[in-house]
């Protein structure tokens, strides 16, 4: 993708009409807001990255605004984000890490059946998986009872799920799938929003291929977080790949311009960024230490492993500062918002 002025678009980017290509470097392509196309935006933040995010005047919604005019989803999860760290924020071995946070029980595909089983009976039921990876939560969910398709931009490990799991996984993205109307009960994002270039447009495919009172499975960083930690929250030091920090606000938000309303709100996790104190330093060498002493002693260690509680979800309203949003929207009829 070139330079030159800003009348030159990006195809790249996906939303041709909305993009505007500035100087040649690192983030040059300027965008519209992601949510409701306003142009008149904010800077409010300075990643780690030296990325602006945004605050758009009209809704409120935080993006990376100017991003990279080479950004393309399925370019950036390859062999070498999975495997070898690519990227800056890639995984040593994913599929290994995968199987370590199933045994120890606190894999997010465990807590997200354990939060739908709360809501329905999986006999008989449809579930898609959106961003489904290695295929571990698909996995899961037919072991409990659901019949599982899956979709994944990343060709590799669309591969790795289908090999792993022998499951019916489509590599692409969710609207190139081209599902029928109304074909899933249930739909699970686990980390997906934030990374759409169109995350309403997004929205309205999945409302349009679940059933009526279907539902959305969602996680996202919680940009709630922002306004306790400032520049220090976890979503603007790591995972530069990210384009939008959504709130409960902005993405109640969006999912009711695609027609699905909020209905039940989680949090999950630590937002404040460990290496970015002196006592977060501190605090993370003395656990590596000890946790390297206690591997000395494995039955202590297995022992301290089995007692660990398994990290669950706390309700919104009683930990707003949670890193991770865990939504449950559903599928509900046109006129009855
Ligand atoms: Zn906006």
């Amino acid at each position: 993708m070139g330079s030159g002025g800003f009348g030159q678009r990006s195809a790249a980017l996906g939303t041709a009409e909305e993009v505007k290509i500035g100087d040649r470097g690192k983030f040059s392509a300027w965008v519209c807001c992601p949510l409701c196309s306003c142009e008149d935006s904010a800077p409010a933040f300075t990643r780690a990255d030296n990325g602006t995010v945004v605050q758009c005047k009209k809704c409120a919604l935080l993006y990376l605004n100017p991003r990279s005019p080479e950004f393309s989803i399925a370019s950036l999860y390859d062999r070498s984000y999975f495997d070898e760290g690519g990227h800056g924020s890639g995984y040593r071995d994913y599929i290994r890490q995968q199987a370590i946070e199933m045994k120890r029980g606190d894999h997010p595909a465990q807590l997200a059946l354990q939060l739908l089983e709360q809501r329905i009976s999986p006999r008989g039921r449809t579930l898609l998986d959106v961003g489904c990876g290695g295929g571990d939560l698909l996995n899961l969910a037919r072991r409990h009872g659901f019949g599982v398709s899956g979709v994944d931009v990343s060709a590799y490990v669309a591969a790795q799920a289908r090999e792993r799991f022998n499951l019916d996984v489509f590599a692409g993205g969710l609207e190139d799938a081209k599902f029928d109307a109304n074909s899933f009960d249930v739909v699970t994002a686990l980390e997906v929003l934030e990374h759409l270039t169109r995350p309403v447009q997004w929205l309205r495919e999945v409302y349009r291929i679940l059933k009526p009172c279907g539902l959305l499975l969602l996680t996202t960083p919680n940009a709630h977080c922002a306004a306790k930690y400032g520049e220090k929250w976890l979503g603007f030091t790591a995972s530069f790949e990210h384009l939008t920090f959504f709130d409960l606000r902005t993405v109640t938000l969006a999912a009711e311009m695609a027609g699905l309303r909020t209905t039940a709100v989680w949090t999950r996790g630590n937002g404040l960024s460990s290496a970015s104190s002196v006592v977060g330093r501190v605090v993370g060498n003395a656990k590596r230490i000890l946790k390297r002493a206690l591997l000395s002693f494995p039955s202590l260690f297995a022992l301290l492993q089995a007692r660990r509680r398994p990290i669950g979800v706390t309700p919104f309203e009683r930990d707003p500062f949670g890193h991770d949003l865990w939504v449950l929207l559903e599928k509900v009829d046109a006129g009855k918002f």
